[in-house]
């Protein structure tokens, strides 16, 4: 069955769903994009997501054609025409189509486009026995080239990273800022537990601020758990008692080999399946 995509102001079956070769999301991956899930035909924390586009379209000077509240239907609007109540949304801007040159004043027409499929998820016995991941020899970008706050249409840096991970057989790969310390994977946040007490890098140490991440903080705090930002080095992650991942698509993901280090009991731990828990339970609400 053909999907159906939301183009600019109407809903388009897949093969009428088309951009120019001329738009600079594809010329230079001049855009912003979000990856949003519904979970039972409610989209999770869709203001914040639709906040965090809005954040990284207004840093690279791109106006978004559309407002907040007629995205937000769009979305659930692509959603019905494709009949998925449990699925993945990628929602895209890009900057349009243009000249050959760079310039950005020089594109009219941002497209944005909804794009709803259903989600494969990470297998099974991931979530029951733990991920093994490997340190990428690629840093994350730094804030002062390109904010990692910007989920731009420009993913190489993080693509560079998952190539390294796969090639060391791991579907995830660390990321470490260029004073090398812990940032994040290359599609998820990361969080390690230390005698009891939940940590995870700040923004400021080159990360995307996931939604997932903000999540499983409050969900850590109304638990009771002592939750904190704290600047990581691989050092603390090798030592840490427990370590997990954080994405929209992974949800949360129990992390147990590092490098060739086993994390904690070699297994998920105690703290990470509470969190997971809680998360379930959260986006059924
Ligand atoms: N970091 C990066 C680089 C990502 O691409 C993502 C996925 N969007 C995340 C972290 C996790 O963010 P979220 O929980 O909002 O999906």
């Amino acid at each position: 069955m053909p999907r159906i995509i939301f183009m600019n102001d109407r809903l388009v079956p897949e093969d009428e769903a088309k951009v120019s070769v001329f738009d600079h999301g594809l010329l230079y991956g001049d855009g912003v994009f979000e990856g949003l899930r519904s979970y039972s035909g409610t989209v999770f924390r869709l203001d914040a997501h639709l906040d965090r586009l809005w954040a990284s379209a207004r840093a690279i000077c791109l106006e978004i054609p559309l407002s907040k509240a007629t995205v937000a239907k769009a979305v659930n609007d692509t959603l019905a025409a494709n009949k998925l109540s449990d699925g993945y949304v990628r929602l895209v801007v890009t900057r349009g189509a243009g000249s050959l040159g760079l310039d950005p004043n020089r594109t009219t027409n941002p497209q944005v486009i909804v794009i709803a499929d259903t989600i494969s998820l990470y297998p099974r016995e991931f979530y029951e026995q733990g991920l093994k991941i490997v340190t990428a020899a690629t840093q994350r970008v730094q804030s002062a080239a390109l904010s990692p706050r910007i989920k731009s249409l420009n993913y190489l840096n993080n693509i560079m990273a998952k190539l390294e991970g796969l090639r060391a057989g791991c579907v995830e790969a660390l990321m470490l800022n260029h004073k090398g310390e812990v940032a994040e994977c290359t599609g998820d946040n990361v969080f390690v537990v230390r005698s009891g007490v939940l940590l995870t890098p700040p923004p400021d140490a080159g990360i995307l601020e996931g939604i997932t991440r903000n999540a499983v903080m409050e969900l850590a705090r109304a638990a009771g758990i002592d939750c904190r930002e704290a600047t990581l080095t691989r050092h603390d992650l090798y030592t840490a008692d427990e370590c997990f991942l954080t994405g929209t698509a992974a949800e949360v993901i129990p992390v147990v080999d590092i490098d060739g280090r086993i994390i904690g009991a070699g297994t998920p731990g105690p703290v990470t399946k509470q969190l997971t828990t809680a998360f379930h339970a959260l986006v059924r609400k």
